[in-house]
């Protein structure tokens, strides 16, 4: 298999805008492809590119504000295709695709899917394209075959790790959810999200893997962190500074729920919310995170309950005297802001 970078793009984009300087960003997996693209993109054009080494997870991850400190003129974000092409002042998006095929995983599916009728398809970018031979190869199978429809930010059965929209609204017209790809961390996000039995068809390994018992194990933590947090009396409500998670809207209104219940808040704002960056502020005892839900959801390594959006919004109904609820079971854990708001040119 080999992940393609929409290189025709770029070079289409670098010949449009004769840039400068240009900076460039993308997800570990791709790094080596992009630095390889850089050293052509240079070795052509006589511009500088800046790889920026900071982490790079999702599409929240932009960095358009990085081009006027480095002085460039042209952002790319490289592998995190989505319908918006534009980002900011001067970001782009980069497709990158995968070419593996699903055909022989989907054949090997049929005996896990038997016991349901109607299934629902989605992948994340890498995947796109395959979502339409997958979907007529179940049909073929004898199962009715769902997809998500595309809204302002993701693709027609599109997620990322936070964003489920696209698929969500089917969640009660199918009995179970087929994930395309590699990703436990997308397959998980789906079966939490839903609550329905969701299989990762891993074409890599050849496997199809149920999520039910990694997601279990997340959805218990995930409450655990919500119940210890209810004992705590400081907060720290940490505001993520990554351009895709500007949640101010978020902090502002938990912080106030928790001021209203008696309890005192710290503000703090990083761009990694990570156990060391945690670690000095020894007198806080627990911390709500309005950046990326799954470093709470996934992060198994904090010494003291730090939640997500979702989880604050449950562990606010608790201090209210309301029932828990499936507080993960919803279409979105955070509104992504990157993508929805281009400024003005
Ligand atoms: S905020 Fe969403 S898009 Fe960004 S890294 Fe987290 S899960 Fe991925």
């Amino acid at each position: 298999m080999t992940v393609r970078i929409d290189e025709e793009k770029v070079f289409r984009l670098i010949n449009e805008k004769k840039p400068r300087g240009i900076v460039v960003n993308a997800p570990g997996g791709l790094i080596r492809q992009t630095r390889n693209l850089m050293e052509r993109i240079e070795a052509q054009y006589g511009i500088p590119c800046y790889l920026i080494g900071d982490s790079c997870f999702g599409i929240c991850d932009t960095v358009d504000d990085e081009v006027t400190k480095l002085d460039a003129d042209l952002a790319l974000h490289i592998g995190h295709n989505a319908v918006p092409e534009e980002i900011g002042e001067f970001t782009h998006l980069i497709d990158a695709k995968d070419d593996i095929k699903f055909d022989a995983i989907i054949d090997r599916s049929i005996e896990v899917f038997r016991p349901y009728r109607r299934l629902g398809l989605a992948t994340f970018s890498q995947h796109l394209d395959e979502l339409g031979p997958a979907k007529r190869q179940l049909e073929a199978a004898g199962f009715e075959v769902h997809l998500g429809r595309e809204n302002n930010l993701l693709f027609q059965s599109q997620t990322f790790g936070c964003d489920f929209s696209t698929i969500y609204p089917m969640s009660k017209e199918v009995d179970a959810f087929c994930y395309l790809g590699g990703s436990e961390f997308h397959a998980v996000g789906v079966a939490l999200a839903t609550g329905k039995p969701t299989y990762l068809l891993d074409p890599y390994l050849e496997e199809v893997r149920d999520m039910k018992e990694e997601a279990e194990i997340r959805r218990k933590r995930s409450i655990l962190g919500v119940y210890k947090a209810l004992d705590a009396r400081v907060f720290g409500v940490v505001t993520g500074l990554k351009e895709g998670q500007k949640m101010l809207g978020r902090t502002k209104w938990i912080s106030k729920r928790l001021e209203m219940n008696g309890r005192k808040v710290v503000q703090l704002a990083m761009r990694d919310v990570t156990p060391a960056n945690l670690a000095p502020y020894r007198d806080i005892e627990a911390f709500v995170q309005t950046a990326c839900p799954r470093i709470s959801i996934d992060g198994f390594t904090f010494d003291r309950p730090v939640l997500s959006i979702p989880q604050a919004d449950a562990l606010v109904r608790l201090m209210e005297g309301r029932e828990i609820g499936e507080f993960l079971e919803r279409p979105k854990w955070i509104e992504l802001t990157t993508g929805l708001i281009p400024k003005s040119r």
